[in-house]
């Protein structure tokens, strides 16, 4: 992960998820209450005294036997201490020290890296009495908190910031603005060997260890002049025994990555067609506002005659009607073919999404386009809009002051979507379009 990244570990129960979630000061952990199930890595940005870093819950793991249970938790400690710059470890003042957190504290000793000892739990000052046997551990960094009352937080979070120096907070500032494109797609569509073609390298990453498995990773792109976040779950697989689990995970991971990006590489298998579960992540793409461009990929495998191309993308676009406007390139991942024409569409949807129409240009085009064709008449009573205004927020949206508001229907509706799109360049980008009283 790029910027600086603090990894918050400790047995199951202690209260990480509960820490996470105040941290990011929102519900985004998922907690899964199947026993034997492994629960995912959450991944989150937290701000304080004006720093910004990653935050990695490690998940938990429910053990079937201590045994296998003491060996997932050790490589998990691993995973988490090379990939953070810091080290949260998390134990609860209500249990005590347990062989686990012994078992931790052992890996956590050894490494070079800061771990800062949080006891959770210390609801109240007798817990905190009871929680000094946690010096034992070892740790100089120690803090007795508690998460489900944020006592102690503040406090942790100082020390945590305190690492982190002007330069790095400059360079994950630095991250934060860059544009952010997601490779989504269902398994097997090529996602993997897009990425490898893109970044040159085989990336091979931990996918196999239970209670490791990640949704999303991110990859600062920063070539031939462009620079960008790829987010992708290429590559992730579950250990999952059930089948369909893994069509399951695999559009969760399609949602999260989708959730973390300004636009969606939607990868389509060109012998496949569209499929519904493609349709389904593109429309949830519209809905969330996301920038998106169509890669059909594995297009070395088509028999190509003049027009396969033209006929394929008007096949496509009625599957993905009614939001056509979104480019769609015919690529091939394994032959590198037409890959930066990729990467340059998405930049250009981007683009297209920062987009700011100034009002005076928007309402010299716009009104006349109404002028030209009025909104129908609804009981007799002409519906009038007299002014059209972009308004502040990250998916482009378009506020039209009339004095019938609600008597604009559907297909005027369109008929401004598309002169809007006609006039400025909103290429691949869901716009919005709302109608006030005036
Ligand atoms: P994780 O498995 O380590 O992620 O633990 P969770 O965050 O899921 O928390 C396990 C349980 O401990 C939940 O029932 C939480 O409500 C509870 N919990 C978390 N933090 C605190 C705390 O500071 N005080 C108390 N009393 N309970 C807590
Ligand atoms: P992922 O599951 O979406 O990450 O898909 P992979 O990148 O692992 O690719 C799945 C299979 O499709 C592999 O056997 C790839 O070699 C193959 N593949 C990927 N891209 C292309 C392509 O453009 N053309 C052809 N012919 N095969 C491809």
């Amino acid at each position: 992960m790029a910027g600086f990244t603090v990894a918050i570990v400790g047995r199951p129960n202690v209260g990480k998820s509960t820490f996470f979630n105040r941290l990011l000061e929102q519900r985004k952990a998922i907690v899964d209450d199947q026993s034997g199930v492994t629960r995912d890595r959450q991944y989150g940005v937290c701000e304080w005294n004006g720093k910004t870093f990653n935050v990695i819950d490690t998940g938990g793991f429910v053990p079937q036997s201590e045994d296998v249970f003491e060996r997932e938790i050790k490589k998990q400690v691993l995973i988490a201490v090379e990939e953070a710059n810091a080290i949260i470890f998390m134990a609860d003042a209500a249990t005590g020290i347990t062989d686990l957190d012994e078992a931790m504290a052992d890996v956590l000793r050894r490494t070079s890296k800061t771990v800062f000892m949080a006891v959770n739990k210390v609801d109240n000052p007798e817990r905190l009495l009871e929680a000094t046997e946690f010096y034992s551990l070892g740790f100089d960094n120690i803090f007795f908190i508690s998460s489900m009352t944020g006592s102690g937080t503040g406090e942790i979070l100082d020390a945590v910031t305190e690492l982190i120096t002007d330069k790095e907070a400059a360079e994950q500032e630095e991250i934060n603005e860059l544009p952010r494109f997601a490779i989504i797609g269902q398994p097997n569509v090529g996602k993997s060997s897009l990425l490898n073609a893109l970044i040159g390298q085989e990336r091979t990453i931990v996918s196999d260890i239970a209670g490791t498995t990640r949704d999303t990773i991110h990859t600062r792109y920063n070539l031939f002049q462009k620079d960008f976040m790829l987010i992708d779950t290429a590559g992730i697989r579950r250990k999952t025994k059930v089948h369909e689990d893994l069509e399951f995970y695999s559009v969760i991971r399609a949602i999260k990555a989708m959730d973390e990006a300004d636009v969606c590489l939607l990868l389509l298998d060109a012998e496949k067609g569209i499929t519904q579960q493609d349709l389904n992540i593109f429309s949830l793409a519209v809905k969330k506002g996301k920038g998106i461009v169509l890669l059909v990929n594995k297009w070395d495998l088509m028999a190509k005659e003049t027009n396969t191309a033209r006929d394929y993308e008007k096949v496509l676009k009625e599957r993905i009607a009614p939001f056509t406007d979104v480019p769609v390139l015919f690529i091939s991942a394994k032959d590198k073919q037409r890959i930066h024409k990729a990467i340059e569409a998405a930049l250009e949807v981007y683009s297209n999404k920062q987009r700011k129409v100034p009002t005076s240009q928007l309402n010299e085009v716009m009104l006349k386009a109404i002028e030209s064709y009025h909104p129908p008449v609804v009981r007799g009573n002409p519906v009038r809009i007299k002014y059209v205004t972009q308004l502040p927020t990250h998916v482009p949206s378009f506020a039209f002051f009339a004095n019938l508001p609600d008597d604009i229907k559907q297909p005027y509706k369109n008929y401004l979507e598309n002169q809007l799109r006609q006039n400025f360049n909103f290429k691949g980008v869901p716009v919005r379009l709302f109608f006030r009283k005036k």
